[in-house]
C-alpha cells in the first residue's frame, strides 16, 4: 500500500497532526515526515544544525526556511518516499510551500493534498501544555486523557513520558502566534488550487481518523504515487 498523492497535515500545534500522521503512516506503509521530529533529532545528536535550531525552537519561533528545506529535500529524495509520504508540520511558510511544489514537480510526484486541522485556541493551549511524549518511540499522550493507573510510562514500549521543552506554557502562545502569522496563509494557498480539505481536530482521535479516511477515499489517494 502507498499514497498516490503526498499528504500535508496543516494546523497549529496541538491540533492532532502528529497523532494522526503516526497511525496513518503505519496504515499506508509510507514515511511520516515530521520536520519537528527531524529537528529534535539534530538537537539531541548535537549537530551544527541542531545547535543552530535549538534556541529558535525553544523560543517557539520558526527555524529559517533554508535549514528546513535542506532537511526535507534530502529526505524526500530517499527511496522509501517513492510510494508516497505524509508531511507533518511542513510546509509552514509560503516560501516552503513554493519550494515544496518545485521539489514534487522535479521528482514527478502528483500534487499534494493538504488537510487543515481546525481546533479552538483554548483547546490547543490545554492540549499542548498537557502533551507528553514517549522518550523511546515518540508515541504522543496527554495528561488529561491518560488512563487511570498509568504511571507515566508508554503503553507501547514502557518508555518514560516527557514534556517537550517547547510545550511549556510560556512558549505555547508564541508558537500559536507563529502559526497565525506565518502558516495560516498556506490554508488559502492550498484552497485556491483546490487541494485543501478541513477536519474538526477537536473530535476524538478515532473520529478524526475516520473523517480523514473518508477524505482520502473521496480524493482516491490510496495506491502508488506516479
Ligand atoms: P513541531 O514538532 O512540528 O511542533 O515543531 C517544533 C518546532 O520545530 C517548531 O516550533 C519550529 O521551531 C520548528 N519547526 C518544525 N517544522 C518547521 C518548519 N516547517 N519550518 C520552520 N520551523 C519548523
Amino acid at each position: 500500500m502507498g499514497l498516490k498523492r503526498p499528504l500535508i497535515f496543516l494546523g497549529p500545534p496541538g491540533a492532532g497532526k502528529g497523532t494522526q500522521a503516526r497511525r496513518l503512516s503505519e496504515m499506508y506503509h509510507v514515511p511520516h515526515l515530521s520536520t519537528g521530529d527531524m529537528l529534535r533529532d539534530h538537537v539531541s545528536r548535537g549537530t551544527d544544525l541542531g545547535r543552530k535550531a535549538k534556541p529558535i525552537m525553544d523560543r517557539g519561533e520558526l527555524v529559517p526556511d533554508e535549514i528546513v528545506l535542506g532537511i526535507v529535500g534530502e529526505r524526500i529524495g530517499r527511496p522509501d518516499c517513492a510510494h508516497g509520504f505524509l508531511l507533518d508540520g511542513f510546509p509552514r511558510t509560503m516560501p516552503q510551500a513554493q519550494k515544496l511544489d518545485e521539489i514534487l514537480e522535479k521528482r514527478r510526484f502528483r500534487k499534494p493534498l493538504a488537510v487543515n486541522f481546525l481546533v479552538d485556541h483554548d483547546v490547543l493551549v490545554r492540549r499542548v501544555a498537557g502533551r507528553r511524549v514517549c522518550s523511546v518511540g515518540g508515541e504522543i499522550y496527554n495528561v488529561h486523557e491518560l488512563p487511570p493507573g498509568q504511571d507515566g510510562k508508554c503503553l507501547l514500549d514502557g518508555g518514560a513520558l516527557i514534556q517537550r521543552s517547547d510545550d511549556r506554557a510560556e512558549v505555547v502562545l508564541d508558537r500559536l502566534a507563529a502559526f497565525e502569522r506565518q502558516t495560516r496563509p498556506l490554508i488559502e494557498y492550498y484552497r485556491s488550487t483546490g487541494d485543501l480539505e478541513e477536519v474538526d481536530g477537536s473530535a476524538s482521535v478515532e473520529d478524526v481518523r475516520k473523517k480523514l479516511l473518508e477524505i482520502f477515499a473521496e480524493h482516491s489517494v490510496d495506491g502508488h504515487c506516479a
